[in-house]
C-alpha cells in the first residue's frame, strides 16, 4: 500500500538495514492513528526518529533483592518485583553504566534497597537525567528515610567513577506510594538541575519538573508544531501545559505575548528561569490547572489567537476545552501522546464547531507502543 511506503521512506536505516523492523514499526504506529483518528481530518505519513536506540534522557531504576543479591531495574509488568535490568536499548548508555556503578557502591557501602511490603531498608529508586546537548547529567537517589549513612564518601566515590556526573540529588520518599520522588529533597552535589538545549534556546531542567524524553525528535515536533501555529509576530500564544516553558520560549520570538500555564510549581519556577536565561520578555508563567486558568482568561478581555496544548496521556479536559472554544482562537495546536485521549478531545472541539485540519504523527518513542501526534484544530468560519 501507498501509505506504508511512504511511512517507510521515514526510516533512516531502510536502506542499510535489510530487514530490522524499525520500519514495520512505523506503519503500525501510523495504522494506529489513522484507525483511530483518520475520521477526524488528514493523517499525515509519520514522521520517524534518526536515532531509534539509546534515545530515552531520563531514566529510573527500581531497587530490590533477589535471592540474597542486591538487583536494579524495571517493575515486572503489573508487579512491583524487580526485574534486574543491566542495558536497554531505549535508555541513555550513561545511564545504565552510573545505575551499575551505584549498585557496586550500594553494596560495598552496605546500603540496603527498600523493601516495600516490610518497609525496611534504604534506597528505593534511582533516577538518571541527562541532556543531549550540554551532555550534563543528574543523579537522584531516591531513599526511603532522610538519613543516607556515609553519603559524603559515598558521592566521592560515585563522582570518581563517573566525573560525568554534574549534579546529585537525595530525594526523600517516606511514603507507600508508586510515585518515585518524594515531598523534600536534598542537594548533594553541583547545581541541583541540568541544563539542555532545544532549538537553540537553553532549558534549565529541575529534579521534578517534566522534561521530553527524546529532545532529537522532540525539536522536529517543537519546530513542526510551531510552523502550523501560523505565527506571524502579532499574536497573544497560550502555551497550556507549558512544562518548563519550552515550546512558549521557542515560539516567543515569532509572537507578541506568549502566556504559559501549568500545574506544577517546580516546573514553573524553571520556566521563569529559563525566560531570564534566555532574555525573553514577552512571556509569563502561571502556576495553575490549565483548565480552571483558560476558563477565568477566556471571561476575561483577553483576546487569544493561537493556543498551543501539550497535555499529558490522560488529555484535556472538557473544562479546558470548553474555555478554549470560548477564547475564539483562530488556531489551536495540540500535542499529544495518546492517540486515545486525543480522539475523545477532538471529538469534544468538534462539537464546538473547532474541526481538525490535519494530523502528523511523530516516532518520539521508538522500540515502545507510544506514538506522538500534532493535530491542527481550526475554527469553522460559520
Ligand atoms: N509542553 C511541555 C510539557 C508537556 S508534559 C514540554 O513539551 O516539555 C505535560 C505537562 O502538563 C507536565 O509538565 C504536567 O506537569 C502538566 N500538567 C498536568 N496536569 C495539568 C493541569 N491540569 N494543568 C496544567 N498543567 C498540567
Amino acid at each position: 500500500m501507498r501509505r506504508t511506503e511512504k511511512s517507510e521512506v521515514n526510516c533512516p536505516y531502510r536502506k542499510k538495514c535489510g530487514g530490522c523492523q524499525y520500519s514495520e514499526q512505523l506503519s503500525r504506529k501510523e495504522r494506529r492513528v489513522r484507525a483511530l483518528l483518520a475520521g477526524f481530518g488528514e493523517i499525515r505519513p509519520i514522521v520517524g526518529a534518526s536515532e531509534p536506540l539509546h534515545y530515552r534522557n531520563k531514566v529510573t531504576a527500581s531497587f530490590g533483592f533477589r535471592n540474597g543479591k542486591l538487583i536494579s531495574g524495571v517493575y515486572e509488568r503489573a508487579t512491583h518485583r524487580v526485574v534486574n535490568i543491566d542495558r536497554c536499548f531505549i535508555q541513555d548508555e550513561r545511564a545504565d553504566r552510573i545505575i551499575h556503578v551505584i549498585r557496586e557502591l550500594c553494596i560495598s557501602f552496605r546500603i540496603k534497597a527498600y523493601d516495600e511490603d516490610s518497609g525496611f531498608g534504604l534506597l528505593r529508586h534511582v533516577m538518571v537525567r541527562t541532556a543531549h546537548a550540554t551532555a550534563e547529567v543528574m543523579v537522584i537517589l531516591v531513599t526511603a528515610s532522610p538519613i543516607l549513612p556515609g553519603s559524603r564518601n559515598f558521592v566521592e566515590a560515585l563522582r570518581k567513577k563517573c566525573p560525568e556526573i554534574t549534579t546529585i540529588i537525595q530525594s526523600i520518599n517516606t511514603q507507600r506510594t508508586s510515585m518515585v520522588l518524594g515531598q523534600r529533597e536534598k542537594l548533594l552535589y553541583g547545581r541541583g538541575y541540568i541544563e539542555d538545549v532545544l532549538c537553540g534556546l537553553r532549558f534549565r531542567i529541575s529534579s521534578g519538573s517534566f522534561y521530553q524524553v527524546n529532545p532529537a525528535q522532540t525539536e522536529r515536533i517543537y519546530e513542526k508544531a510551531i510552523e502550523l501555529a501560523g505565527l506571524s509576530g502579532r499574536e497573544t500564544l497560550l502555551d497550556a501545559y507549558c512544562g518548563v516553558g519550552t515550546i512558549g520560549l521557542i515560539a516567543s520570538r515569532r509572537a507578541k505575548e506568549v502566556i504559559g500555564v501549568e500545574l506544577n510549581a517546580e516546573a514553573v519556577r524553571d520556566a521563569e528561569a529559563n525566560a531570564r536565561r534566555n532574555g525573553i520578555e514577552n512571556i509569563s508563567f502561571y502556576a495553575n490547572d490549565a483548565g480552571a486558568f483558560l476558563d477565568d482568561l477566556s471571561r476575561s478581555d483577553k483576546k487569544l489567537d493561537v493556543i498551543l496544548m501539550d497535555p499529558p496521556r490522560t488529555g484535556s479536559t472538557v473544562e479546558f476545552i470548553e474555555s478554549a472554544c470560548r477564547a475564539k482562537p483562530e488556531r489551536i495546536v495540540y500535542v499529544s501522546c495518546n492517540p486515545e485521549t486525543l480522539a475523545r478531545d477532538l471529538k469534544e472541539f468538534k462539537r464546538r464547531n473547532y474541526k481538525t485540519r490535519e494530523i502528523i504523527p511523530f516516532d518520539n518513542f521508538p522500540l515502545t507502543v507510544h506514538v506522538e501526534c500534532i493535530a491542527l484544530i481550526q475554527r469553522a468560519k460559520s
